[in-house]
């Protein structure tokens, strides 16, 4: 499984695109997601189109994860994100995080995976429209402290260890 079975991609308009929706319920605590793809080194990266590049995120300082195949991209490559997130990650899955009803888009915090290693990654303004919106999201968001204490050990591994260091410092 790469997306819960009562899932389904669907366009929402030109500004967000496409986004995954919950077509029938999905308890609290399920698997939504299992994340798909091809790991890059930063190098192969570079050589990407800038359209692949926005296809990619940073999965370790130097390395990038990247859609099997370009030409047919996995559903689960289109979850958008949001600053009030309905899922969490553990352990590489992506777990919902309250019961989710017929209608709702399923969203994730990209903070918790994108760091600005290899590029800088922004989304300004931010369309999730959520009352905790933060306006914009950034590839520097993990360096927030409230988000550090919201999100603890949800982390990637490699952001988690960004995070310990700087708190070291
Ligand atoms: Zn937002």
């Amino acid at each position: 499984m790469a997306l819960h079975k009562n899932l389904i991609k669907k366009w929402i308009n030109e500004s967000k695109g496409w986004g995954i929706f919950v077509k029938e319920p999905i308890k609290k605590g399920e698997i939504v997601m299992i994340d798909s793809g091809r790991v890059l080194t930063a190098q192969e990266y570079f050589l990407l189109s800038p359209e692949q590049q926005n296809l990619t995120y940073q999965i370790d300082l130097d390395k990038v994860i990247v859609p099997n195949d370009f030409n047919h991209i996995s559903d689960e490559w289109f979850v958008n994100h949001s600053c009030t997130p309905n899922t969490i990650l553990s352990q590489g899955k992506w777990i919902s995080s309250k019961d989710l009803n017929e209608g709702e888009e399923l969203t994730h915090d990209y903070a918790l995976v994108w760091a600005n290693d290899l590029e800088p990654f922004e989304i300004n303004p931010c369309l999730c429209g959520s009352k905790d919106c933060r306006g914009k999201m950034t590839g520097d968001d993990w360096k927030i402290s409230e988000l550090q204490e919201k999100y603890k050990n949800q982390f990637m591994p490699y952001v988690m260890e960004k995070i310990e260091k700087a708190h070291r410092l």
